[in-house]
């Protein structure tokens, strides 16, 4: 190790900035941000430090010891600016650390990549080889560390107190809080629901025993009802990939994509509790108490549901049951089939040109078809999407006809949206059904039915998801 990291209180303490451009600015805001008194010497600040005017004060270099009594100073030289070498080493004899950007030969510490999730902060050096590098570590650790990650640790800071007074010994305070941050409680918190967190904290501590273990018998199970989007992984959320890898059991049904599924923890176990339309595998009644039962097993719970859990998913009817037996659950959203579908077929679902309003119907009924409110959904400048509607195509086609809608109308299919065997497929209400016919879609489909569908055909060059070409 060529650099010791170590984290200053700077509050109140006085620091000085050299420098009058973009970089001396974006030093200034994170030492005003971590507390310090900062002090700039520039002769001209750019327009870039105008917005952090009251955050510092000026200091004038001309003045003799300009720079003494200040234990750090920041050089912040723009590109193809000389550093002032006199300058630095003067900084240095009055006792001062210093770093000049860019300069790890002339600095006496470097400045790392600053995660922060405070109270929770994680720094990343490399020795000022491969600034970027260290930069892009950090892009790939935000994505690992939910943003309230840092809240939880100041959840748990609050509660030490009351801890070691319940718990004197530091071993069971190891096991109280080994048990707690992999548990509900530091969901919720992480879901960023922190009154909730808190009460379930205090809770915890007053109930556990002396060895930190939990008092109840049953153990805490939780539910995660969580969105996986309508088939490309890479749609997933952070969230609801941190969750798929924490899950001990998965209820997945058959929306969710193989690609998806090898994304969940490898010895997670899995259940299929697919329906596919009219032909339920597990009745809905089921799902809910295998949740249940999985739950009060002291399991981790993934439920995993193509698009959206709230949109055609009954999601609702889930949370329902899970409420009704007091166990904890979340929600996490995914991209549901319409968002995601027509974003890859290039089909937007509003246009300032073409439609003010979108509405998601479904053309499934409980029994068949269903009956919809037609005059509220055609409706000029409206985009339609239809979700489960391929079975009932001729039939919706026909209600859109006899309620007036023109033939003309431009509609799209796209099958397996967002997946590498997407198609689709364009035409109008009056032809459509016949096109899907021959076409012969059977998997999974969207129809969007409005005018923005002929957008898709003034993109030119661009593809917005490759297709598999027509046979
Ligand atoms: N909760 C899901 C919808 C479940 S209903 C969501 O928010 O997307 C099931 C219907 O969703 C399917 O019949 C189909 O209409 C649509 N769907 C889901 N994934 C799809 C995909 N990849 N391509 C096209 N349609 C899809």
């Amino acid at each position: 190790m060529n650099r010791l990291p170590i984290f200053l209180n700077l509050s109140d303490r006085r620091v000085a900035v050299v420098g009058q451009g973009a970089l001396a600015a974006r030093r200034v805001d994170t030492l005003a941000r971590a507390g310090a008194q900062v002090w700039l010497f520039a002769e001209n600040p750019s327009d870039e430090l105008a917005p952090l005017a009251g955050k510092y004060r000026r200091g004038d270099l001309a003045a003799p010891d300009a720079l003494k009594g200040f234990g750090i100073v920041y050089f912040a030289y723009e590109p193809g600016e000389q550093p002032d070498e006199a300058l630095i080493a003067r900084a240095r004899t009055s006792g001062a650390l210093v770093n000049v950007a860019d300069y790890p030969a002339f600095s006496d510490f470097i400045t790392p990549s600053v995660l922060d999730r405070s109270p929770l902060v994680i720094a990343i050096a490399t020795g000022g080889d491969a600034p970027l590098l260290g930069r892009m570590l950090k892009a790939r650790l935000e994505t690992l560390i939910p943003a309230n990650y840092g809240r939880l640790a100041a959840l748990a800071g609050a509660a030490r107190a009351a801890l070691a007074k319940k718990l004197p010994s530091q071993k069971a305070r190891l096991r109280f809080w080994e048990r707690v941050y992999d548990g509900p409680i530091a969901e919720t918190m992480l879901a960023g629901d922190e009154a909730t967190a808190k009460t379930m904290l205090d809770r915890e501590i007053e109930s556990c025993r002396p060895d930190g273990s939990a008092s109840s018998e049953t153990p805490a199970g939780e539910v995660y009802l969580v969105g996986a989007g309508p088939g490309d992984p890479d749609l997933l959320t952070f969230r609801a990939f941190r969750l798929m890898q924490q899950a001990d059991v998965v209820l997945y049904d058959q929306l969710v994509e193989p690609a998806i599924m090898d994304r969940v923890r490898r010895d997670a176990e899995r259940i299929y509790v697919g329906k596919r339309r009219a032909n339920h595998a597990v009745p809905q009644e089921e799902i809910g108490e295998l949740m249940v039962k999985l739950a009060r097993e002291g399991k981790r719970v993934l439920r995993l549901k193509g698009g959206d859990p709230f949109i055609f998913g009954r999601g609702g009817e889930e949370i329902e049951k899970l409420a009704a037996h007091r166990i904890p659950f979340q929600v996490c959203p995914g991209v549901t089939a319409a968002a995601g579908c027509s974003s890859y077929a290039g089909i937007p679902l509003t246009h300032r040109d073409y439609a003010q309003s979108c509405v998601f119907v479904t053309g499934h009924g409980r029994d068949g078809p269903i009956q919809l409110d037609w005059t509220s959904i055609i409706r000029p400048r409206q985009t339609v999407a239809v979700y489960m509607g391929l079975a009932h195509l001729d039939f919706l086609t026909k209600e859109f006809l006899r309620h007036g809608a023109d033939p003309a109308l431009p509609v799209a299919i796209i099958e397996n949206g967002t997946r590498p065997n997407q198609i689709t497929l364009t035409g109008t209400i009056g032809d459509i059904a016949a096109k899907a016919q021959a076409r012969g879609l059977r998997g999974p489909t969207i129809i969007i039915v409005g005018e923005v569908v002929t957008l898709r055909d003034k993109l030119n060059w661009y593809t917005p998801h490759p297709e598999p070409t027509q046979a």
